[in-house]
């Protein structure tokens, strides 16, 4: 593609550094205000965009939903700046530019799905210095000759998002990213911002080292997410638990993440079955496919995505009101970035994990399989092989622990958390019952394990207490044990449930051979002489309570005008072609739907309205407010 000439490229006029306090805080709060309708910065922001302003380089750590875009949307508009963000993935970078759009800001995305004429016109805004946000991928930024386009225009300042993309010690390496030293290089006078929601102090650290940053200003988030509602429950039927558990959420956005395609395939096709508008995604599908699906579900013609973990990245719908997990997932990493995509517009939303420790075996299994299989050499394989038992013994003592899930996620990313409770998690709720006689349970499961000589797995076992007539029960005798149906309150399913929450705990043991046999160790002695009280929970589908959050945020909400109002937005999302939370998010659709404005001045006080979105729409939501049809959106308005 033949680029701009030289002499048709002028630079944008830059300001200088900001740093006359108060005067440029007023001058942040008007555009914040006018462009996006928010009142105030988070505390983070402002610190991040003062930063920026400052022309001083950042780290910023920030959970996801806190507010990241923001940081590097708003410093260009300040000095009217073409910034540049770099961001892994094409689909990241369009939803945020369908965004930008909708609120009338000048941004672009180049990305190798364009054609020589939309590129062309990219390259014209940019030299016009009509673009306040150039979004682009790390290889296009250092393979085209781009770098040498953004020097002369003049380019400022960097935001590298998704950041530890940069680290090995990250969880989602990339190694592309790692190109991106060259910025330093390149642009010693340029400053240089790097984003992410999860980053460990080593890969806080990585990320500094690699990107040369030069005394960086580290602005760490909570990690915490208050409006995130954990609960852990014994998984006993994964798909009558998920039906049980999405019809929480009735045409509300879910993901229910599986760990294979097979399962989300058969678990998409039996919700469908069940009139819920879901679809499975996963790397085995064609990229139309998974294009398609994304697409549904970002304009919300879909509300359930059953996928694998490849669905992820690139989903910035805001209102995903629940994430399940029908599996374990391999980390507290990838659970806390796979949980983070529910609630990102600050509302409550539940974060459910079916936990069986018999996932843990899996997946082990799956680490030594893949390890091996590498071209790694033993030593190195060894160590990859432990890192990852490690990050998977992590995951697993946090589904077992009967202690605040917020507390434990908050402290295992080093920061405490103070509440007593946190009144958003199973634990805090007091959801988790233990059975009440757990012991006595206990007692008779272990001696089963004795009694069939620690030589089997806990199929069989629990066919035992159950008092099963199986061909392996009647070869072996074990219909003579006194074990034998000495368990027949719970059905197999659950009296599996038993005995694996007894080798999570500990009081039993299972070999992680090919075929696994359950056997006693010294805690195992303990509890069936019993000095050691175990308790173990209900195997049944968790009673869940109303936590405050949800009810805060439904709070003099009308339901029905709230309905009428995204019913309208899904017609206007498809009319434009762009995904529904770009036109409006939930918390804007709810604040109407509880104020009930009823003239353009009232609906610019709700929360999320500015100016852009008042003249394009507040004709048609006063309409929905006052009961009265509003004129078709026919996709050709401004946005
Ligand atoms: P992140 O990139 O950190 O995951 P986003 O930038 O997508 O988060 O922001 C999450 C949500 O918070 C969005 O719906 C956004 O509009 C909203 N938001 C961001 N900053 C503010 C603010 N200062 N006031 C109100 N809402 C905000």
């Amino acid at each position: 593609m033949p680029g701009p000439t030289i002499s048709s490229l002028t630079p944008p006029p830059i300001q200088p550094p900001a740093s006359d306090g108060t005067a440029t805080d007023r001058r942040v709060e008007k555009l914040l205000s006018r462009w996006w309708g928010f009142e105030h910065l988070r505390p983070l922001q402002a610190e991040a965009i003062n930063a920026a302003l400052d022309g001083r380089d950042s780290l910023v750590v920030m959970p996801t939903g806190g507010g990241k875009s923001l940081c590097y949307q708003l410093p260009p508009l300040v000095g009217d700046s073409t910034d540049v963000v770099i961001s892994p993935l094409v689909a990241l970078m369009k939803d945020q530019v369908d965004s930008l759009e909708a609120i009338g800001y000048p941004a672009a995305a180049l990305h190798s799905g364009l054609s020589t004429e939309q590129r062309r016109e990219i390259f014209d805004r940019l030299a016009a210095g009509e673009l306040r946000l150039l979004f682009t991928a790390p290889e296009r930024l250092v393979n085209t000759g781009l770098l040498d386009t953004l020097a002369r225009v003049g380019v400022k300042r960097f935001a590298i998002d998704e950041a530890h993309c940069i680290s090995h010690w990250g969880h989602d390496f990339r190694p592309e990213y790692r190109q991106m030293s060259l910025l330093r290089e390149r642009f010693p006078m340029a400053s240089l911002h790097a984003f992410t929601a999860t980053a460990t102090p080593r890969v806080r650290d990585d990320i500094i080292a690699q990107l040369h940053l030069r005394d960086p200003a580290v602005l760490l988030g909570t990690f915490d997410r208050p409006n995130l509602v954990y609960r852990v429950v014994p998984r006993t039927d994964r798909i009558l638990q998920t039906l049980q558990i999405l019809g929480r959420h009735a045409s509300e956005a879910s993901i229910v993440y599986c760990i294979s395609r097979k399962e989300t395939e058969r678990l998409a096709a039996r919700l469908a079955a069940e009139g819920i508008l879901a679809r499975p995604y996963h790397a085995g599908l064609s990229p139309e496919e998974r294009r398609q699906t994304q697409d549904a579900f970002a304009r919300e013609t879909i509300d359930v995505v059953v996928a694998t973990v490849a669905f992820g990245m690139g989903i910035d719908r805001s209102n995903v009101r629940l994430v399940l997990h029908t599996a374990l997932p391999k980390s507290l990493e990838a659970y806390q970035q796979e949980t983070g995509r529910a609630g990102r517009d600050g509302l409550a939303a539940e974060c459910v994990l079916l936990y069986s420790s018999a996932d843990v075996f899996s997946w082990e299994s799956l680490v030594r399989k893949s390890a091996e299989g590498s071209e790694l050499d033993p030593a190195e394989a060894e160590a990859l092989i432990a890192g990852q038992i490690q990050h998977l013994h992590s995951m697993r003592r946090y589904a077992q622990a009967a202690r605040c899930r917020h507390a434990a996620l908050s402290e295992y990313f080093g920061q405490s958390f103070a509440a007593a409770s946190c009144t958003a998690c199973d634990i805090c709720l007091g959801e988790a019952d233990s059975l009440p006689d757990s012991t006595i349970i206990a007692q008779k499961i272990i001696s089963c394990v004795a009694r069939v000589g620690e030589r089997f797995g806990v199929r069989h076992v629990c066919e035992v207490l159950r008092g099963a007539k199986t061909e392996g029960i009647t070869r072996h005798n074990h219909d003579q044990l006194s074990t034998f149906g000495i368990l027949t309150t719970f059905d197999q399913r659950a009296t599996e449930n038993l005995t694996h929450q007894l080798l999570d705990q500990g009081c039993l043991l299972r070999s992680g051979s090919d075929r696994p046999v359950v056997t006693l160790n010294d805690y195992s002695w303990e509890v069936l002489r019993g000095a050691r009280v175990v308790l173990l929970r209900e195997p049944r589908v968790e009673k869940t309570r109303t936590t405050k959050a949800d009810a805060d945020d439904w709070h003099g909400v009308d339901r029905e005008l709230f309905e009428i109002l995204r019913k309208w937005r899904r017609r206007v999302a498809e009319a434009r072609g762009k995904p529904a939370w770009t036109i409006f998010d939930d918390k804007s659709l709810r604040g109407i739907a509880r104020e009930k404005p009823r003239s353009p001045a009232a609906l610019l006080r709700v929360k999320g309205i500015g100016e852009k979105r008042l003249a394009d729409f507040g004709t048609a939501i006063l309409d929905l407010v006052a009961g009265k049809k509003p004129a078709e959106d026919t996709g050709s308005g401004p946005v």
